[in-house]
């Protein structure tokens, strides 16, 4: 890196808590699937912001909801009805098939409302005596970095040294359906699940489990809980990834793409007999839902509803398996992929993740390991085949040694 590079980074470093460690790149500015650094070098963006770029930066369309709303009302609080929620909520509402939503900001906020209604759910609809109510969770979860979400992480760097843990919750091995069914009793509220666990490395699980899981949850009375937030809204070629199995979960946790790259949005869908639990004054968020969150939501879902953008990952998808397929043997071990997402485990002889991540940098292409050799690949949807291409052969050509 240049000198220039190298002090901003130390700079950067300085004065933050190290709870990350970047790569050595500092950006300054980006469109579609390019980004460009201080010292003016370009990087195909391989990452896309953990898939909340899934539009590419700058969509034209998402910038220029922005900026609209920006110039007229941009934060109301929830105390008054703005007028861009009504048709944000509904739009989203619709692309679900459910009756109602919930947003909120974050991620793991979407999630913490998840939780909250669920067991609200169980107390006031199930039956489930006061306190007690039981939520099924995966081995390998990662579903945001509230308290009691690391509560339930089986990964030692999430959860050590956070305790006291919120209780409520049965871990069992993800993918495996007999273990769900065994960990069920009368209190179990909900199942919460990734139906592809991102941050796990890209897992996707044995055909039929998600299917398994929904007739399970609606023969014990359970509500199932999708977190789609890293695998939804077109990432896996269909707008949701319980789409590939034909699954309709009660409850859609959504976020990262939902917000298009520019601002924070996270929901919650699903139908009134479950969100209906919640009455006023029981949940909320200051900028829940805001004018301008739901502006650029809005924007999001016109980009969403026609369904070409899921077909391009789909059709992308087929490059991305046939380009990996081939180098598999030749520098990587494996990988999986569902439509324009993939975990691409490398020949640990090769190097760690990172050292292979600061190899690619090298060649113009930004991508983040996850678990030792394990890199994720995840490039705006808008990128273009070409280009994508040319990210697989700078790929190629690291791992080639
Ligand atoms: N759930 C899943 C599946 C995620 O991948 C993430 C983030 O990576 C989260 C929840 C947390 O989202 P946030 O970082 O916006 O809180």
């Amino acid at each position: 890196s240049t000198p220039h590079t190298a002090a901003l980074v130390a700079a950067a470093e300085a004065r933050t808590a190290h709870n990350y460690h970047p790569l050595p790149v500092v950006v300054a500015e980006a469109a579609g699937a390019w980004m460009t650094d201080v010292d003016g070098r370009r990087y195909l963006d391989m990452l896309a912001g953990y898939s909340a770029l899934n539009f590419g930066h700058a969509h034209p369309t998402l910038v220029a909801a922005a900026q609209a709303q920006l110039d007229r009302l941009t934060l109301t609080s929830r105390a008054f009805v703005h007028d861009r929620f009504a048709e944000f909520t509904a739009r989203l509402a619709d692309l679900c098939g459910k009756d109602l939503v919930l947003p909120m900001n974050t991620g793991a906020e979407a999630v913490e409302t998840a939780i909250k209604v669920a067991r609200k759910w169980g107390y006031e609809v199930k039956g489930v005596p006061d306190d007690r109510a039981e939520i099924i969770v995966m081995s390998g979860n990662f579903h945001g970095r509230t308290t009691t979400i690391v509560s339930f992480s089986d990964d030692p760097d999430a959860h050590d040294g956070f305790g006291p843990f919120t209780p409520g919750f049965t871990l069992v091995p993800y993918g495996d359906l007999a273990a769900v069914e065994a960990a069920l009793t009368p209190r179990t509220v909900a199942v919460l699940v990734e139906p592809i666990q991102g941050e796990a490395g890209v897992i996707i699980p044995p055909a039929g489990y998600l299917r398994g899981l929904r007739d399970l949850c609606t023969r014990e009375s359970v509500l199932l809980a999708c977190d789609e937030i890293q695998s939804g809204l077109g990432r896996t070629g269909r707008t949701f990834a319980s789409d590939h199995e034909g699954v309709v979960p009660d409850l859609y946790v959504l976020g990262k793409a939902l917000g298009g790259g520019i601002v924070p949005v996270s929901a919650v869908v699903a139908d009134r007999d479950v969100l209906g639990v919640l009455r006023p004054g029981q949940h909320g968020s200051t900028f829940g839902g805001n004018p301008l969150a739901c502006a650029v939501g809005v924007g999001v879902l016109d980009l969403l509803e026609p369904g070409d953008l899921q077909a391009r990952a789909a059709e992308l998808g087929v490059l991305l398996r046939d380009r990996l397929s081939a180098l598999v043997g030749h520098g990587i071990s494996g990988f999986r992929s569902r439509g324009l997402w993939a975990g691409v485990d490398v020949d640990p002889a090769l190097g760690t993740g990172r050292e292979v991540c600061e190899a690619l940098m090298a060649r113009g292409v930004l991508a983040k390991d996850t678990h030792g050799s394990t890199i994720r690949l995840a490039p705006p949807l808008v990128v273009s085949a070409d280009d994508l291409a040319w990210g697989l052969d700078q790929l190629a050509a690291v791992v080639a040694g």
